[in-house]
């Protein structure tokens, strides 16, 4: 059996569901390997951007903003339906799926009237709102491969991983996330069923909706590939696999060809967009193979990744950048600067849901440099107001965003062409003069982030894979 993920852009319109639906009907029934047919699990994301529409809607209704809220339910349930009727013929089916597209949002809309009422946005309140988009998607795709002939249904993950109950951020249980699946699932694939789960979404042994975080759809695929006894898990994204840079910013940049579990996890520490980081270690149990592919590209062979990589093939690091990002200052005045400050931001933070991508204080100045993400930008400002704001705290503590920043990382081995692959990136950054505003570095030397100015990234990463050779032939 094979487990195909797709990712948000992968699922962005109609037309890439007819895309992703050509994909799974090409591999869907083939003989593998000249064995059994391969059987098939989709997993998938929701439309891109719609988790993030989602968390803000949510966001909105706590604070009050009402039509802020009924804006992001109607452009939902546009985009839907668009995609529905482009993808289907005038028809039962077609009538079906639009009901289901709008049920579903209606009940959104019923969920941040209670997230209203309450005036209050809880974990758990944020990821039943966050677990609307995936279902959709899984609808939709389920309805576009049975317009192929396939037989084909969409199934909710709520029902088959269960976690605990850190709500955005949930672990799974091995045993009866296992048990589930062989119980809903194993008897779909015998009967010839192709099932189409949703990633991110998980619920308690309870039944209460929980999330595995941001990009958490491609631990999904790991999570339901391993329980089931996948053959293989392809995650399908938007570029050729793993590359030593961002192809958008460097067009030679070249697809890492084969990685090792340990290998590929260190690169998604560092860069989740490209892949969950959690997503390894449930396949490197298994020994399970994990394939990137692009699904704007499908012929291309993407990044195979494996226990032990053939021994022949070009090994070298790569640069991960991440744009987007927001750089906040925490400042206090005078003496009252204590590292406790950094403490208390990074718990609030952490329970309101907002991933903190690096931090550094800075003693000499009394302050606290957060990286956060662009769409949590306004939302982290709020949170630490509200925890810096009373309880008789010391005057003076400032909140601002300073500036729009992004994180460029080079990692993958300490040494690359004979030189300490930390130092050198340190030595081309420094003759480039990129204005570096915060460094993290592993302490094996074997991968370093900088946080630089956003306009400077393209120019950053350019000069880093020309300097460190990545381009060449090996
Ligand atoms: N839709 C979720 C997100 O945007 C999960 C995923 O895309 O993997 O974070
Ligand atoms: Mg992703």
């Amino acid at each position: 059996m094979i487990v195909h993920k797709f990712g948000g852009t992968s699922l962005g319109s109609a037309e890439r569901f007819e895309r992703a639906a050509d994909i799974v009907a090409a591999h869907h029934g083939r003989f593998a390997d000249g064995a059994a047919p391969a059987e098939t699990v989709v997993v998938v994301s929701a439309m891109s951007g719609v988790t993030s529409r989602l968390v803000a809607g949510a966001r909105a209704a706590a604070e009050g903003r009402d039509d802020l809220c009924r804006e992001i339910k109607t452009e939902l349930l546009a985009r839907h339906l668009e995609a529905a009727e482009v993808l289907l013929p005038a028809g039962a089916e077609r009538v079906s799926l639009c009901g289901l597209i709008e049920d579903r949002l209606h009940e959104l809309e019923r969920l941040c009237r209670s997230i209203a009422l309450l005036g209050e946005l809880t974990a758990r309140g944020l990821d039943a709102a966050s677990s609307f988009g995936e279902p959709l998607a899984a609808a939709i795709l389920a309805a576009a491969l049975r317009g192929r002939g396939i037989r084909s249904r969409a199934l909710s993950a709520a029902g088959l991983i269960v976690t605990d109950d850190r709500f955005g951020a949930a672990s799974p249980f091995r045993e009866p996330t296992r048990r589930r699946l062989e119980e809903k699932v194993r008897p779909l694939l015998e009967k010839g069923v192709l099932p189409v789960v949703t990633g991110y979404v998980a619920a308690t042994e309870g039944g209460v909706v929980t999330t595995l975080g941001r990009g958490g759809s491609d631990f999904s695929a790991a999570v339901i590939g391993a329980a089931l006894g996948a053959a293989e898990v392809w995650i399908w994204s938007d570029v050729d696999g793993i590359l030593t840079a961002d192809p958008n910013i460097v067009p030679g940049a070249r697809t890492l060809s084969e990685l090792s579990y340990a290998e590929a996890s260190a690169l998604a520490h560092y860069g989740a967009d490209v892949l969950h980081p959690k997503t390894i270690r449930p396949l490197a149990e298994s020994r399970i193979p994990l394939r990137i592919v692009n699904s704007f590209n499908p012929s291309h062979p993407g990044t195979l990744i494996v226990e032990k990589p053939d021994r022949g093939r070009a090994h070298r690091p790569a640069i991960i950048s991440t744009t987007g990002l927001n750089l906040v200052v925490v400042g206090a005045g005078g003496d009252s600067w204590t590292p406790g400050f950094a403490a208390r931001a990074l718990r609030s933070l952490c329970e309101a849901g907002i991933e903190v991508l690096m931090f550094s204080q800075s003693y000499s100045e009394h302050n606290l440099n957060l990286v956060v993400r662009d769409r949590d930008g306004a939302h982290c400002l709020k949170t630490l107001g509200r925890e810096f704001s009373g309880g008789g705290e010391p005057a003076g503590v400032r909140l601002d965003v300073k500036e729009r920043v992004a994180t460029v990382s080079v990692a993958g081995g300490s040494e690359w062409n004979g030189k300490g692959l930390v130092s050198h990136a340190f030595a081309a950054l420094g003759g480039l003069g990129t204005r570096v505003i915060a460094v993290a570095q592993e302490s094996g030397e074997t991968g370093v982030s900088f946080c630089i100015p956003e306009a400077e990234t393209a120019a950053a990463v350019r000069f880093l894979h020309r300097e460190l050779g990545l381009e060449a032939e090996r």
